[in-house]
């Protein structure tokens, strides 16, 4: 099979034929569909968090249950599975144990500490592969593996009411998302901030309420303005501090800034208006098998639609230096099927 895989000198991706290892007691066997590229994977290919040479990638998987190992009870062949970043937890630790599986400090990564779903097969422990439910497309099921999941949690732990205002800071793959999650299904009224005009639109599109250019007006001002008073709820995809200051500075009493985008920087916190606005300030990562399944279900009653496009497999390299340039719009999902001619049965 073909599997995009970190390069030798862990510098970038190369597509290369291998196959996988047996199946071990409660794992199964997948024919990979679809896989999305993220953000992270780039970090990964460049070893930003350690070198992982002939690491599988992929952690936006979506395919088809060929085989089950012994012990597996969850899962049957041909069903659709994901294959997310959250691979596996320990399940006994105080994290796995509380709903907070994700921070489980055993926990195992796809396409980083075990090879992930950007291959035509991938292997998945069973119990923790969450399943996709009938009418949603596999495509775009792909990109709420990560993108979604990730914003509907941002959103969701913020625990917003009908009504509050909830500004997404950033526009891209994520925040495009977080729009909809927000609006759709939190039925919040929403506003946009991006400096990118072309990504407002699309937010705009999608179901913002009002959308903000942070070049041309400032945002803090016209976010008091409009929601009268501050944001109930902040979620940052931005990856740039000066767009987490300006949702502090934005925050309502007993504001929620909630942080997502993974800039290299420190952000700016007022000790005083902390304490004197009871504002909180949230770390957000991926989400749970539970999240995951709820942000499925979204997708499913066509809530939340995915803006994704389809490459192959053979195109990777190409899509991961496209990345690098800052030049994709919405979401890169490889369909594993696209140009293979092994004559295997996907
Ligand atoms: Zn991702
Ligand atoms: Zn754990």
């Amino acid at each position: 099979m073909k599997a995009v895989v970190v390069n030798k000198e862990g510098t970038g991706v190369e597509v290369v034929e291998t196959s996988l290892r047996p199946l071990k007691v409660g794992e199964a066997l997948v024919d990979v569909e679809y896989c999305g590229v993220c953000h992270t994977d780039l970090h990964v290919a460049h070893g930003d968090f350690g070198k992982k040479p002939g690491r599988i990638l992929g952690h936006e998987g979506i395919g088809i249950v060929r085989e089950v190992a012994e012990g597996v009870t969850s899962l049957k062949v041909g069903d659709r599975v994901s294959i997310a970043w959250f691979f596996e937890g320990c399940g006994r630790c105080e994290y796995c144990v509380t709903g907070n599986e994700t921070l489980c400090r055993s926990v195992i990564n796809a396409g980083y500490t075990a090879d992930g779903g950007m291959a035509q097969e991938c292997i998945v422990t069973a119990d923790y592969a969450v399943k996709v439910p009938e009418g949603l497309d596999p495509a775009q099921a792909s990109s709420i593996t990560c993108a979604g999941v990730t914003t509907y949690k941002a959103i969701k732990v913020g625990k917003p009411q009908p009504g509050q205002w909830v500004v997404i800071w950033g526009a891209g793959g994520l925040g495009n998302l977080a729009v909809q999650y927000a609006k759709k299904v939190f039925n919040t009224n929403v506003v946009a901030v991006d400096i990118n005009d072309d990504k407002l639109a699309l937010a705009k599109e999608v179901g913002a309420d009002y959308v903000i250019n942070g070049k041309k007006e400032d945002p803090v001002k016209k976010i008091l303005e409009l929601s009268n008073g501050g944001a109930h709820i902040s979620v940052v995809t931005a990856v740039s501090k000066v767009a987490f200051n300006q949702a502090i500075d934005s925050a309502r009493a007993a504001g929620k800034v909630v942080a997502v985008g993974l800039p290299s920087e420190t952000m700016d916190v007022s000790i005083v208006k902390t304490v004197l606005d009871g504002i909180e300030i949230i770390g957000s990562l991926v989400g749970t098998r539970e999240d995951l399944k709820e942000a499925f279900e979204f997708g499913a009653q066509g809530l939340v639609v995915p803006v994704v496009q389809t490459r192959t497999i053979e195109e990777a390299p190409a899509i991961f230096e496209e990345m690098e340039q800052g030049k994709i719009q919405g979401r890169m999902v490889i369909d594993m099927k696209a140009g293979c001619s092994c004559g295997h049965k996907h």
